[in-house]
């Protein structure tokens, strides 16, 4: 018998694992993949803390800065950016982060004009832009690489077991029936991604979740390297702390005027670089229960069009693209229910959780062992 079976091993399933191992509770994680294949490998892998919505959302996402730090230490996960640069480009983007920097969660972070932004990031064109916002506080890891080594870490270091390619198709605690027979385990923590229907259908229908799908492309290495992770004028409206100052909607307004096609796509952009050079940028919103698994070349037109203004015209040739899910809702950036008193459910409804789910994980279990 197990302390605690982990549905799920995306980041937040291995967050829920982590918690556990770190308190010396036995641990299986189960994933019907034959590794983690979803949302967890295919992020930006950018661990944004400046601009989440002030409250919850920013404490989870410092406490899982901190663990991203222990575990590039411990684990070997490296992180390839620290900080996060906002290109202006327009002068009501600057007001809006002139308003943001006047708050204390921007303590740290720095306006720029718009020749420092160009000098802090090589590259752009400066004629584009109206300023800019440097945050010391992002991290980055390379997800598709960060995930098998914290699966590794989690077996080797702390002897969690790892049950791959086994469906988990009915739980009734302490039973929990898999497509490769039974598994017991005290307590379980359901983390299964963007799959509303196998498990607890019912009880993720009450928090009205919904998939959305973002297209992501890779380019070339471009000639000067990145110096953090940036963004654009468009990112301001998509995170609820920059999205809930009222300068927002004077922004929203001028970007419905210039650049519809990219707000009904909920394109933005942001831009971060791989060890080998490459970027990996993106990307846009689409919703609905099972959205096509087409990335449209119109949406990477435009993806590609805010790069290109950016960086003065000139865009590397596309390497890969890719698109990925994730679950969401609107009214809040996660849930945790509890269908039974062994059980929890847990799901990141925002698009955040490789940026808040360690302090999710360590929540849960606290939750579930006091
Ligand atoms: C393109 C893209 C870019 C993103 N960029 C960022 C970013 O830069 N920063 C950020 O913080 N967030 C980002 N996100 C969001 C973030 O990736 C997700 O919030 C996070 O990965 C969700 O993790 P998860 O573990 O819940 O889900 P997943 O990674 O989807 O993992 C869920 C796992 O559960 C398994 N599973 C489900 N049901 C069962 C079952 N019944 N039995 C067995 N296994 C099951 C699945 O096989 C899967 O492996 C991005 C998402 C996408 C798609």
């Amino acid at each position: 018998m197990f302390d605690l079976a982990v549905v799920g091993a995306g980041i937040v399933g291995l967050a829920h694992a982590l918690a556990a191992a770190r308190r010396g509770l036995r641990v299986v994680v189960i994933d019907r993949d034959a590794q983690a294949n979803g949302a967890s490998i295919r992020n930006f892998g950018l661990v944004v803390v400046s601009g989440q919505e002030p409250g919850p959302s920013r404490k989870r996402a410092e406490r899982s800065r901190e663990v991203w730090l222990e575990l590039s230490e411990q684990a070997g996960i490296g992180i390839l950016h620290t900080g996060k640069l906002v290109a202006a480009q327009r002068p009501e983007a600057l007001d809006l982060l002139e308003a943001f920097h006047a708050l204390p969660e921007a303590d740290g972070c720095r306006m720029l004009t718009a020749r420092e932004t160009a000098a802090h990031q090589p590259g752009l064109d400066v004629s584009r832009l109206s300023g800019g916002f440097l945050s010391p506080f992002e991290l980055r890891v390379e997800s598709r690489e960060a995930l098998p080594k914290l699966t590794a870490f989690l077996a080797e270091r702390h002897g969690v077991t790892f049950r791959f390619g086994v469906a988990v198709t009915a739980i009734a605690p302490p039973a929990i029936e898999t497509s490769h027979g039974q598994i017991k385990a005290r307590r379980i923590a359901v983390c299964p991604g963007d799959d509303l229907v196998s498990l607890y259908p019912e009880r993720i229908r009450g928090y009205g979740v919904r998939r959305c799908k973002l297209q992501m492309l890779r380019l070339g290495p471009p000639r000067h390297r990145l110096r953090s992770a940036l963004v654009s004028d468009l990112s301001l409206l998509r995170y609820g702390g920059y999205a809930m100052l009222p300068q927002a909607t004077t922004l929203r307004d001028r970007l419905e005027r210039e650049a519809a096609p990219a707000l009904d796509n909920g394109v933005h952009l942001i831009v971060v670089q791989s060890q080998d050079g490459s970027l990996v940028i993106g990307d846009s919103h689409h919703y609905g229960p099972t959205p096509d698994p087409f990335a449209s070349e119109d949406v990477d037109a435009l993806i590609l069009a805010e790069f290109s203004r950016l960086f003065g015209g000139a865009v590397p040739p596309v390497v890969a693209r890719w698109t990925g899910t994730y679950a969401s809702a609107s009214g809040h950036a996660s849930f945790r229910d509890a269908p039974h008193d062994d059980v929890r459910v847990v799901m990141v409804t925002s698009g955040t959780g490789a940026s808040t789910g360690f302090a999710i994980g360590e929540e849960t279990i606290s939750d579930l062992f006091g």
